[in-house]
Formats: structure tokens, sequence, C-alpha cells
């Protein structure tokens, strides 16, 4: 199975449970801190506040958990493992029966292990963008896929649930990505493999990023070979559809609803045009169909999934024969 049981059943009840009501989040994203131990090249969050040290305190994170219904919290950043109280957090959202993806560059993992316990609604993500040269170029740190490989392997030795999270870029060659899936299916051993586009935003070098045509060609490549080898690839029938160009999505920001050290913020993870003191400011006070391809310029090569996996799900959804085939995808 491609998601833990109790997870994907819990989702599928909550979406239900949300018939009728016009938008809904299934993901909050929580950045505790956008701070981080590394720089990597292509990363705007770092930069974006990179004179600002902000951070939320531990019952501000939990707070978040309250306010906003969605049933997974992506605890994202900046670095989460450099953010003083994070097993509290990670506590608190379990109480609460949140599925927690725990993202993290890994340079910590292996230190900060004893302090948290295997659940299956917790699932370690971590930062790979490619084999050794290329990971390590990215993130401008020799040596760190090397303690990433590591940090995966001593986590799942210890029964955590690991997946990885790959960005490509414009000059990621796609062998390099498919010899990364090998690997980490073959040699490491892993619980899947999510992998987006590199999205083009004013923080970001535009040299490094793709158009939508670029990322199709590459993500066609991709997921041939995905598919032959059986390679446990995160992405729903439909994202990958998108990815590849066969379909368009509409954007559904509102699908993942971003909270950091500012409050809750608009319209997506990487958009900053408004700022909201409440998870109810954010959803009530946001021109939410000003964006996505064809209404923002900025949108127009952005296939990330935090603004077009709850777009599939919604397209799931909306007919029995999509749901039927993402559900045939869930459990193989
Ligand atoms: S590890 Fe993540 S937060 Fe840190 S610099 Fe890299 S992309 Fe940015
Ligand atoms: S398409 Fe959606 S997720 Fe992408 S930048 Fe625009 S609003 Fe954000």
């Amino acid at each position: 199975m491609k998601f833990p049981l109790r997870s994907t059943v819990q989702i599928g009840r909550y979406v239900v449970s949300q018939k009728g009501v016009e938008r809904y989040p299934l993901v909050l994203m929580l950045e505790p801190t956008l701070g981080c131990n590394i720089a990597c090249i292509g990363c705007g969050k770092i930069r974006e506040y990179e004179s600002n040290k902000a951070r939320l305190s531990v019952q501000e994170c939990l707070d978040s958990g309250v306010q906003c219904p969605a049933p997974v919290v992506s605890i994202c950043g900046g670095e989460p493992l450099i953010f003083k109280g994070i097993e509290e957090v990670v506590d608190g959202f379990l109480d609460m029966r949140k599925s927690i993806q725990l993202c993290t560059n890994a340079l910590r993992l292996s230190d900060m292990l004893d302090r948290f316990t295997p659940n299956p609604r917790l699932t370690w993500v971590i930062h790979l963008d490619g084999m050794r040269e290329i990971h390590d170029y990215v993130c401008n740190y020799p040596g760190l896929w090397d303690v990433a490989i590591e940090a995966i392997r001593e986590a799942r030795s210890r029964g955590f649930r690991v997946t990885t999270n790959t960005t490509i870029f414009k000059e990621t060659e796609v062998g390099d990505v498919v010899e990364m899936m090998r690997f980490l299916e073959k040699e490491v051993g892993i619980d899947g493999m999510l992998i987006a586009p590199g999205y083009q935003y004013s923080q970001i070098d535009p040299n490094l990023t793709m158009t939508r045509a670029e990322h199709e060609d590459k993500f066609r490549r991709i997921s041939v070979e995905a598919r032959k080898h059986g390679y446990r690839w995160l992405a729903s029938p439909i994202y990958q559809e998108l990815l590849r160009g066969e379909r368009m999505l509409p954007c559904t920001p509102w699908g993942s609803i971003t909270r950091n050290p500012y409050g809750w913020k608009g319209p997506c993870y990487l958009l900053t045009d408004a700022i909201f003191p409440t998870y109810e400011a954010l959803m009530d006070g946001m021109e939410w169909e000003r964006y996505g391809p064809g209404n923002d310029p900025r949108c127009e090569h952005c296939a990330i999934h935090c603004g077009f996996e709850p777009s599939a799900t919604l397209a799931t959804t909306s007919s029995v024969k999509e749901t039927v085939r993402s559900l045939a995808w869930t459990l193989r």
C-alpha cells in the first residue's frame, strides 16, 4: 500500500464529511521556523525571510492544528529539526489524530531519532534532490547526500515510515532521478517518493527552473521508468497526468493552507500576497479565484504538489471511475 490504511480511511471520511462545503483544506503546511541549517541554491524560503528569525511557539503550532481542520499536517519550513520543541509539536498533533509529514534535510535526523516514537501516522519526508553529486550541489553542502542516506537507513531500521521529496530543476538529468528511484527502492528501502518540478518564483534564479513544456517532457520519461519498474512514486494518477501534460487541472490553493511565524498566509506555500491572523480570516479573506494557471502569470508554469494534489483529490472524488482508479493505485 502507498499510504497507511488508517490515514487513507481518515482522509476519505474527512472528504466525504465536507460534501457541500465550498472550500476546505486537506493539508496544513506548518512552518514553525523559516530558518535552516543549510542554504540550498533553489530555496526561496530562506531567501524570502533571511534577515528575520521569527518562530512560532509550540503552543501556536498546536493551535494551528485546532483552527485548521485538515487531517494531514506537513511540518516544513525552514528546517523543522532546528525548532526547539518539535517533538512536543509532533506528539500534540498525534494526540489530535492528525497524520504528520515531518520534512527534513536529515542533517540532524540520526541524532534526534531518540526523541520520536514510530507511529503509522508519522512519516519522515527526507529532502533528496537526486544522487550524490546533484543533491550536494543543489544543497550547497558536500557530504549531505551520504548523511541523508544513512539517516534514512537508521530511521527505517528503527521502524519509522520514511519517504523522500525531490524537486527537479532545469539542470536535473532524468537519468539521475531514475537512478535515485532505483537506488532508494532496491538498495536503501523506502516507503515512497515524492517528485515535483521546481517552481519559478521571485526568490529563485529563473535559470534553475523549468517551463511547463520542459517539466512535462521530463515527467513523461520519469513516468515510463517508474511504471516499468513499479517504483513507489507517490503521485496520484491524476496528478501524474498533469505532470506529463496529458490533462490540465485548476490550482486548489486552499487545499493546502500555510501557517508560518507571520500568520496564515495566502494564496499558497510559495506565494505570499496576504497574511491573516486566523485560519478563518484567511479562508474568508483571500480572493482564491485570482490564482492558478490562466489567472495569475506567476502561476503559469506551476505544477507543485501543494496546489495540484488537492485538485487531483477533488477530481478523484467527482466520479466513480476515478475513485476506483485512485483506490487501485493506493492499494498497489
Ligand atoms: S533544506 Fe529546505 S529549508 Fe533548508 S535551505 Fe534547503 S530547501 Fe530551504
Ligand atoms: S498555481 Fe497555485 S500553488 Fe502554484 S503558485 Fe499559483 S497559487 Fe500557488
